[in-house]
């Protein structure tokens, strides 16, 4: 049954709202809102070239790729001291609780954050986000600072960030992301392996706007234990068979794939021809602030194409078997998951 996402039953939007959820690919910069870059920025003192919150939002709304990637350089000049992560990072905590979010992997944009602070101050700030954001609204996430492809001169800089922060117990993994064209995994194999070396958890974006090539590559060259969106796996259908052989998931954010004209507006998302041909994906809202999207929302685009809540809550139990939780936090989800679940279940039969 296909639902117009405006007329969904009040059920099914009400089911989305209460199921706890695990998401796995969201940028923390990508989802800050507009107005708090822009508060920011003002207390910064940062000219953002507009005379008005209103004409920001206007600039911030997704227009096209090129533009998305004008906003996201601008909005983050309006991080300029280490207390601004600890305000985003506190902000990021209370929209992920709001949504019932209960376990969450954020990337954040480490190639810039470490051309701009020194390492100890910024993880001190990141640190304090974290400690504030736990303690308030009570769910838990785990970061994972990624390179920015176009900057790989940043990589080994990056990598020995993201080392202080681990040993520090701040960050899990290591991420790579932005322009694929141009910069293939293959480029940044030293600060991979170097990281790898060290007990990080690996992950890259690709198979988004490159094709399967870029997949094969982040896998056989960077370690790449999940792929970031890697839609265009299904270009390839050898690599298909291997995702499905060694198990490796897929970090499928449909808003963001519309947005960037990956899939074509009209089409049907092809994450159920994904999980179809045996995929382990997972749901996920890559920007939203910047794709005016939200986890939930992107539930409601799968409802909307014809999933239902059975098919939605497993593609929570995969992001929880597949994310890097230690083993403590995942009985804790999975507790929650199998409570909304039991109780979905009885207000079935009473109804
Ligand atoms: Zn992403």
């Amino acid at each position: 049954m296909q639902f117009d996402r405006k007329n969904l039953p009040n059920e099914l939007v009400d089911q989305v709202n209460r199921m706890p959820k695990i998401e796995l690919h969201v940028h923390l910069e990508g989802a800050t809102k507009a107005e708090t870059f822009y508060s920011l920025a003002q207390k910064n003192e940062v000219d953002f070239g507009v005379n008005s919150l209103e004409e920001w939002k206007s600039f911030f709304a997704f227009k096209d790729f090129n533009h998305f990637l004008r906003v996201y350089t601008l909005a983050i000049t309006a991080l300029k001291k280490p207390e601004d992560y600890t305000f985003i990072i506190t902000e990021f905590y209370r929209q992920q609780a709001e949504q019932n979010i209960v376990y969450s992997e954020a990337y954040i944009s480490a190639s810039f954050i470490i051309q701009k602070f020194e390492t100890e101050e910024i993880l001190n700030a990141i640190e304090a986000g974290i400690r504030i954001g736990e303690g308030k609204y009570k769910v838990k996430i785990n970061f994972i600072p990624d390179i920015s492809r176009e900057l790989v001169d940043t990589q080994m800089r990056v990598v020995d960030f993201v080392i202080e922060g681990f040993d520090r117990g701040l960050f899990i993994g290591l991420g790579i992301g932005g322009p694929e064209s141009g910069f293939p995994p293959e480029l940044f194999v030293e600060a991979f392996e170097k990281a790898k070396a060290h007990g990080l958890r690996l992950v890259a974006h690709a198979g988004e706007t490159a094709g399967a090539v870029s997949i094969w590559g982040a896998i056989n060259s960077l370690y790449a234990e999940r792929i970031g969106h890697g839609i265009r796996s299904l270009e390839d259908p050898q690599l298909i068979r291997f995702l499905v052989e060694h198990q490796i998931p897929l970090e499928v954010s449909p808003s963001s794939n519309y947005a960037l004209g990956i899939v074509q507006n009209g089409d049907s998302h092809p994450i159920r021809k994904l999980l179809e041909a045996g995929i382990l994906c997972t749901l996920n809202s890559d920007d939203p602030a910047m794709f005016s999207t939200s986890l939930n929302q992107e539930y409601f685009l799968l409802l909307e194409q014809g999933f239902d809540c059975d098919e939605l809550f497993q593609l929570n139990m995969n992001a929880l078997k597949v994310s890097f939780a230690c083993e403590k936090t995942k009985q804790e989800v999975q507790t929650k998951l199998m409570a909304y679940q039991e109780n979905k279940i009885h207000f079935k039969v009473l109804t």
